[in-house]
């Protein structure tokens, strides 16, 4: 593993985002002047919706291309991502998180470039500098590498199941509660003001168009995917996940690693910033409202997690990386109880 030098910041090389953006790979890869052997980390379902077409691609493009469909995000299926990358220059991850968790961890433990060609606009994960893969059966957040490029054809994701997108909303709209939790550990030199504004801002524009993004189209689509783009650059400025992960992340953490059946990430994380902006006395009804408007739960019933988990989560997320200070570290159990009945996320 390698270690970056402080304060510095490494951000994706290029970006290309909208309808059909598939066709630039190409020219995006002769832009990046990678070397001619690449790995492609997709699983079954992301193989059939840009895998092949990846592949088609770079060999076209001269590339000698090799393939590995993955079967989920854990230790195992990293190591044999990693055992593939003998002779190989660079990697694709084609996602879903969890290809592209791999090939952004494994890429990081091997010192290779990877590129980041998102499926679903799910969460933040596909243009961050860090990974989740399951280890000793808990979810473990990891330092990896930003993504050298990410080509986000908005064609292809408008295509995924509505409830993926309504959970990116709900990842982003944390944002602005992460912030708030942020400012108010006062992480002495960690903070960023610039990080956080680009976080509060990309935050902004999807509660703004909001409207949009429930139509499901195109336009609607890539605004999300470029404010979950956003957030990682921010993380990526900051050197770290704070302007993106406060108390609504830890939440959803400890329901990742204590619930029998936790719901998606960005699902929890948003419905958990329903609470934590209720604590922090800031507009907790538009989170709802925003939320409501793509369909994505804002009840413990709609996220399908009993009502005394999502208690016990919001109370013991201390327990999850008890450095990182948020509103919930420093809030009563009573009052943490009294702001989820009084938002409606339990009673
Ligand atoms: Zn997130």
């Amino acid at each position: 593993m390698r270690s970056r030098p402080p304060r510095s910041m490494v951000l994706p090389r290029i970006v290309v985002t909208g309808p059909g953006v598939l066709e630039q790979l190409p020219a995006v890869i002769a832009e990046l002047d990678l070397p001619e052997r690449g790995l492609i980390v997709c699983d079954p379902t992301t193989l059939k919706i840009a895998g092949r077409q990846v592949n088609e691609y770079l060999e076209i493009g001269g590339h000698q291309m090799k393939k590995i469909v993955i079967e989920g995000a854990n230790s195992q299926e990293l190591l044999r991502v990693e055992d593939a990358l003998d002779d190989i220059d660079f990697l694709v991850g084609v996602g879903g998180g969890r290809p592209i968790d791999l090939a952004k961890q494994a890429g990081f433990n091997k010192n290779i470039p990877f590129v980041s060609i998102p499926t679903a606009a799910s969460h933040d994960g596909f243009g961050s500098a860090r990974s989740s893969i399951w280890q000793a059966g808990r979810k473990t957040s990891m330092q990896a590498i930003p993504p050298i490029a990410v080509v986000a054809d908005t064609t292809i994701i408008s295509r995924a199941p509505s409830r993926l997108l309504a959970a990116g909303v709900g990842d982003i709209v944390s944002n602005q509660t992460a912030v708030l939790d942020w400012r108010l550990s006062k992480d002495g030199g960690d903070y960023s003001e610039y990080a956080a504004a680009l976080s509060e801002m990309a935050a902004k524009l999807v509660v703004d168009g909001i409207e949009k993004v429930a139509e499901g189209g195109e336009e609607g689509v890539r605004l999300v995917v470029k404010a979950l783009i956003s957030s990682g650059v921010a993380m990526s400025i900051a050197g770290s996940s704070r302007p993106a992960s406060g108390g609504e992340h830890k939440f959803s953490h400890w329901l990742d690693a204590n619930s029998k059946t936790p719901a998606l990430h960005g699902e929890q994380c948003g419905l958990g910033s329903i609470v934590t902006m209720y604590l922090h006395r800031g507009d907790w009804h538009k989170i709802r409202d925003t939320l409501k408007a793509v369909k994505a739960p804002v009840t413990a019933r709609g996220l399908g997690i009993e009502e005394d988990v999502v208690l016990s989560a919001l109370i013991n997320s201390k327990e999850i990386r008890p450095h990182r200070l948020t509103i919930l570290d420093k809030t009563e159990p009573k009052a943490i109880e009294e702001a989820a009945l009084v938002t409606g996320v339990i009673g």
